[in-house]
């Protein structure tokens, strides 16, 4: 699926120079590094503040707790506080919902771009009144690096007062519209890990906020949850970003625009390739989102193609088939969220999930490694093609 060895040795220089200049200062914890990335990416994404931490989980679970200390004056949220999101996602999602004491609220997906819809969001939040004051929150995920409908779900969130945090582990670089994802919510929680669009060596992650008393309050919870080691007021953790893994990411951080084109360039050549095959569902297919975007291609504006990922009922056929000519895919996810026992009585479900039930079964992520060749794409097709 990915060519983490061609990537480095394609930025190998830069790479190299980034790691030296460690061994060089041995600052390992909150050297310059870490706050010279959060200085860039705020800038790249356009907000005033990024916090580095350990992984894109602890930045979902330190957004929470710190909109729990800063919306409920507690440490964490309220075993009846609800936060929505969807249940097809990867596990981290979820879970940080549960870290941050609160509980989730499972609405199904969109079929066509297999992020939460928004309809589903304002008809849960309108169906009963019971539960209409209890949440706090959505937790949107940009899905494979598809940007999920901001304008409807920030329009939501603000007539019903409750925050938004997106889950933009998969989507870095990509937009709404003129906005870069992660600036739109009151908090954006980003991965370094390896596989991602813009990967380290190894765990890393970052919070984007235009709060300032959020972002402070992030910085706290990152180091024990004091200003300093003596005088700490908040349960806290040990979840700074390493000042290698910064490094390694700023070297990286000047190829995330190209390599996120040519993510978008190998998707064009598989939308090419395989239109028009009746039993294939390709991303994008389906009616545009947004105002004032054209049909067809709305969908698939500011996608950054983390996955490029199909769907077909003859799914396990056709990686079999593909695994048999040397082309591996995965399935992301195979699993709803709701299905898992740790969310069994922790989580709520709104409605039917058919639709991210359904998806499990049927979605398929194709090769998208960004130095692949237009050769190595044209084979995907060929075999997916012959597929019978
Ligand atoms: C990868 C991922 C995370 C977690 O990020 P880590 O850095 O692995 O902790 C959270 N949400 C989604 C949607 C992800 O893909």
């Amino acid at each position: 699926m990915l060519d983490l060895k061609g990537e480095y040795e394609y930025m190998k220089p830069d790479i190299d120079e980034a790691i030296e200049r460690c061994l060089d200062h041995q600052q390992w914890i909150l050297g310059p590094e870490v706050r010279e990335l959060e200085d860039r990416v705020a800038e790249y994404i356009g907000v005033k503040h990024c916090v580095g931490v350990s992984s894109g989980t602890e930045a979902l679970v330190l957004s929470l707790r710190a909109l729990a200390i800063k919306l409920k004056g507690k440490e964490y949220f309220d075993r009846s506080d609800e936060i929505i999101t969807t249940p097809f996602t990867f596990t981290a999602t979820g879970d940080a919902i549960l870290r941050a004491g609160a509980i989730p609220v499972f609405v199904d997906i969109d079929p066509l771009t297999f992020n939460v819809d928004p309809a589903n969001v304002a008809s849960y939040l309108s169906s009963s009144s019971s539960h209409h004051s209890r949440v706090v929150g959505i937790l949107p995920v940009h899905l494979y690096g598809q940007p999920c409908n901001m304008a409807e779900i920030t329009g939501i969130a603000d007539r019903h007062g409750s925050f938004v945090v997106e889950d933009v582990a998969q989507a870095f670089g990509g937009n709404w519209k003129e906005r870069k994802l992660g600036s739109i919510g009151h908090a954006g929680a980003f991965s370094f890990f390896p596989s991602k669009n813009l990967g380290g060596f190894g765990d890393g992650g970052m919070i984007s906020t235009d709060d300032r008393e959020l972002a402070d309050m992030l910085r706290m919870l990152t180091k024990h949850g004091g200003k300093d080691k003596y005088n700490v007021e908040h349960i806290g953790y040990n979840a700074r970003m390493d000042t290698l893994q910064a490094a390694i990411i700023l070297a990286k951080l000047k190829y995330v625009d190209e390599f996120n084109m040519r993510r978008k360039r190998i998707a064009e050549l598989y939308t090419t390739g395989l239109r028009g095959i009746d039993w294939l569902q390709l991303p994008g297919d389906g009616p545009a989102v947004g105002i004032g975007l054209d049909p067809g291609v709305g969908q698939t504006r500011g996608h950054v193609y983390h996955q490029y990922t199909v769907r077909t009922r003859r799914r396990n056929d056709l990686q079999a088939f593909l695994k048999d000519r040397g082309v591996s895919s995965m399935v992301y996810y195979p699993v709803p969220l709701h299905y898992m026992k740790v969310f069994d009585e922790r989580s709520k479900i709104a409605g039917s999930l058919q639709n991210a039930e359904l998806a499990a079964d049927e979605v398929l992520s194709l090769p998208i490694e960004p130095l692949l060749s237009e050769t190595q794409v044209e084979y995907v097709v060929k075999c997916m093609r012959e597929f019978r």
